[in-house]
């Protein structure tokens, strides 16, 4: 179960206070996606991830934290999400918090920030602008791989999930036919990501699908 405390916070911003739901507690149901989108009771949770001041659009993890960069919240692209026409005010959240982390030069947060507002628009059946984020995305991933080694595998087969759910067959099947991951079923998601590509499928699939366990 979903538990949502009420909390009153004042914005780091313009110093209005406002009742933010913040999340008490959660439990996860059922496989992630290959992605590691998480199950749909956990998903639900995505509108605490982020919070936005309803008086001048901040939008942080804490909105009682002070940006580090004050100047990117009047600018004319975080305003109107540069333009792009959202399904989910959600996704457009996440797109906002992405151009403030590429502000402040935050590669990871810039990529999540991406990647949740992709997930935010599957959830709303925006496939054209899930496919946008997905391809911003991946755009941001090697300089994840740099900055973390030490998570290379799963950051490469979070990778050939997200171009393959852009459309990016091709590059899937050039990217991985080569590769070997030493764990068997990190080596097996590999293998159903270029068996897929080859099928120019760019569904939606859970771990468990590929091991073909419940
Ligand atoms: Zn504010």
């Amino acid at each position: 179960m979903t538990t949502w405390i009420p909390m009153e916070k004042k914005c780091a911003v313009c110093g209005n206070t406002h009742t933010y739901h913040v999340l008490a507690s959660t439990n996860s149901f059922g496989a992630p996606d290959l992605d590691l989108r998480p199950a749909p009771m956990q998903r639900e949770t995505m509108e605490g991830w982020l919070e936005e001041c309803p008086e001048c659009g901040y939008i942080a993890k804490d909105i009682r934290e002070r940006p580090e960069n004050r100047t990117v919240f009047q600018e004319e692209r975080y305003l109107t999400a540069d333009n792009i026409p959202f399904e989910s005010a959600l996704a457009a959240r996440f797109y906002k918090y992405h151009l403030y982390c590429e502000s402040i030069g935050d590669v990871k947060g810039d990529f999540y920030a991406l990647l949740h507002s992709a997930w935010a628009c599957d959830d709303a059946d925006d496939i054209e602008n899930a496919r946008r984020m997905r391809r911003e995305a991946v755009r941001k991933i090697d300089a994840i791989i740099k900055e973390h080694p030490e998570n290379e595998t799963n950051t490469l087969l979070m990778k050939a999930d997200i171009l393959r759910r852009s459309g990016e067959f091709d590059q899937v099947i050039a990217l991985y036919e080569g590769m070997h991951f030493e764990e068997p079923l990190l080596d097996q998601i590999r293998m159903f990501q270029i068996e897929r590509a080859k099928a120019h499928d760019d569904g939606c699939y859970t771990v468990a699908e590929v091991t073909g366990q419940e």
